[in-house]
């Protein structure tokens, strides 16, 4: 595999460290997409093709240097093509040797098997070196995505990153493709025919060129134009990647609201400013190809002036003349596509820079050196702040969760409860303060070995569009089957099973075609299957139906048994259960101890059970 042989790219690298100069070229940015990105500078844009080429490209470069060779040959049968209709007119039809039409119709055959067979060497050899690049380049962006903190993805929605992956890699994928298979031959093939131009006569080659500098302006003026239009138009492309996704994993609540109507003019909106800006570039990039036809003519009429009378009075033969024109006709086509590269130029340059964006960013939250596991599962938060986006939502909470035993968050909702369980899988880290486990703070833990402490079960846990199997075996991959049976029975998913639905049936996009109750007992079992000595738990607020309610809580039970268990807490039953109670209020802990105690109290706690539970003691 590619990705494999590539060396990895500066910012993928775990041990490379964070530079926060402002112009080190691994800074880290965050990948907005604001509608009107500032153009790139072209030293920017040279930067970004180095780094392109020592990521991805140096080690295809024998394979390209092989297609390098392959399209010098085959732009060069062009020239020989135009080359050949000197002996064709002046041997064959001026110089009447019939026997010559043999050898020069067999040369000219041989010069078009020539390009064939170059042509689709070169293709193959390019087309594999650019998918490689490209596929190369979307996993490591989503390795690299997978690695970065929650801030990344407030700041990204999941639509614009398909958009990176996918649209930005293509459009790299497909400059680079032109650039290279369709470019460098064309190049070649001009070279070519300027020489054979040039051999012919110099001073009808100047002639030929009179026009050209007519190009050299609006050239400069086009690709600023384009680059523009461009730029804004990927903005929008994630635009509509978002809306998208957006849409699509909202049906029921835009049907449900009558918002179809609505949703559909906002994604008309955004597609018609695609199509508006899709089409200005497309029209923009063919003002060269098309002032390219005129040079040409200018160039024909020039050629035909002085070289007209030449061949009339007997000064020059026809065939250098018919070669000199074929030449001449020949390199049009070539640099029609050559001028209209600009375009497609500029679309890589703005998605290469969009992908090192995001390869740019680093995550905020880095592994620990510590690889051992805690001895103990003590939790223990001390004077922990919080903000988001200067917002504080913890104001020095502190508290301690005893190993082995079960703990209830308890509180309204934004006091800060879920925010506590990030802390501990460190999706978060706190501005101030210290987050414990087993007496060593978690950031001195290896990431892996952290989160490996930690079985979470969430109020709606992910399921992914995956077999039950292996829904459940994420938890825990290497499980053997007897494991997974005891799990699957343990949270009472084996009862849901039956002739219609087995092991082995999808659960639908995020887990769709099954109940809540069974997404839940889902979540168990792959808590269940991960066996991790910490059981982070955030009770479904979503009523069950009654027989539901009492499996999930069976297997909640189990799940819990042994473990230290922090669970935010919605049912009464749990909290009563709980060995420590810690109420949160506005990112503060307010009162802490058991359900009698607390309830002794009359503070808070006691409010909060009256308001909730209905309940007074
Ligand atoms: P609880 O679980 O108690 O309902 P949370 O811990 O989810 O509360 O949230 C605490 C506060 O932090 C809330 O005010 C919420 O709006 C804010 N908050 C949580 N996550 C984020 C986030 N990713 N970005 C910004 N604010 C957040």
């Amino acid at each position: 595999m590619v990705a494999a042989q590539a060396p990895m790219p500066v910012s993928e690298r775990p041990d490379a460290p964070v530079d926060l100069r402002p112009d080190s070229p691994v800074r880290p940015v965050t990948a907005h997409d604001s509608p009107v990105p500032a153009a790139p500078a072209p030293e920017k844009v040279r930067g970004l093709l180095h780094r392109l080429w020592d990521d991805y490209l140096r080690p295809h470069r024998g394979s390209m240097l092989l297609a390098f060779a392959l399209m010098t040959v085959e732009g060069s049968t062009l020239a020989l093509i135009s080359w050949m209709l000197k002996p064709l007119f002046d041997v064959v039809f001026i110089g009447r040797q019939g026997g010559a039409i043999w050898w020069v119709g067999a040369a000219i055959f041989g010069i078009f098997l020539l390009r064939a067979v170059t042509l689709i060497a070169s293709r193959a050899l390019l087309t594999r070196v650019s998918l490689s690049v490209s596929t190369a380049m979307q996993t490591r962006l989503l390795a690299h995505i997978l690695t970065l903190d929650s801030r990344f993805f407030r700041d990204n929605s999941p639509g614009a990153m398909i958009e990176r992956i996918q649209g930005d890699t293509i459009a790299v994928q497909g400059v680079w493709a032109t650039l290279l298979t369709g470019a460098t031959r064309d190049a070649i093939s001009l070279v070519m025919l300027f020489a054979v131009a040039l051999s012919i006569d110099p001073v009808w080659t100047l002639g030929a060129l009179v026009g050209a500098p007519i190009l050299i302006m609006p050239a400069a003026l086009v690709q600023r134009y384009i680059r523009r239009k461009v730029r804004q138009n990927r903005a929008n492309a994630s635009l509509r990647a978002t809306r998208l996704d957006e849409v699509l994993h909202g049906i029921a609540s835009i049907r449900l609201n009558r918002a179809e109507a609505a949703q559909t003019e906002r994604f008309a909106a955004i597609v018609g400013r695609i199509r508006q800006a899709e089409t200005k570039v497309a029209a923009t990039s063919s003002v060269i190809p098309a002032l390219t036809d005129i040079v040409t003519g200018i160039g024909f009429v020039a050629v035909l002036a002085l070289g007209g009378r030449e061949v009339m009075e007997g000064d020059r033969s026809v065939g250098d003349f018919m070669a000199f024109f074929t030449a001449l006709a020949l390199a049009f086509q070539p640099m029609r596509r050559l001028g209209g590269l600009a375009g497609t130029w500029q679309t890589a340059a703005a998605s290469l820079e969009r992908i090192y964006q995001v390869f740019d960013t680093r995550p905020s939250v880095l592994s620990g050196p510590r690889t051992a596991a805690p001895e103990t599962t003590e939790i223990r938060l001390e004077d922990v702040w919080l903000s988001y986006d200067g917002q504080t939502v913890l104001h020095g909470l502190s508290f301690t969760a005893a190993a082995g035993q079960t703990t209830a968050l308890v509180g309204p909702s934004g006091a800060g409860k879920s925010t506590v369980f990030n802390l501990l899988t460190r999706m978060v880290d706190p501005d101030r303060g210290r987050v414990l486990l087993g007496g060593a703070p978690v950031s001195d833990y290896d990431l892996g070995i952290l989160r490996d402490q930690f079985s979470t079960v969430a109020q709606e846990s992910a399921l992914f569009d995956e077999s039950l199997r292996d829904n459940i075996l994420m938890g825990r991959p290497s499980a053997s089957e007897t494991e997974l049976q005891a799990a699957l029975k343990a949270a009472h998913v084996t009862d849901f099973l039956d002739e219609t639905r087995d092991l082995d049936s999808p659960v639908g996009p995020r887990g769709s075609s099954l109940s809540g109750g069974q997404r839940q007992r889902v979540a168990i079992a792959r808590a269940l299957l991960r066996d991790a000595p910490v059981l982070l738990l955030d009770e479904a607020t979503s009523a069950l139906d009654t027989a539901s309610e009492r499996l999930v809580q069976d297997a909640l039970d189990r799940l819990s048994a042994g473990r230290t268990t922090l669970v935010i807490a919605h049912r009464l039953s749990t909290i009563r259960n709980a060995d420590k109670i810690v109420v949160l209020e506005a990112g503060r802990v307010v009162e802490e101890g058991s359900h009698d105690q607390l309830m002794a109290k009359g503070g808070s706690y006691a409010r909060l059970v009256a308001l909730q539970f209905g309940e007074h003691e």
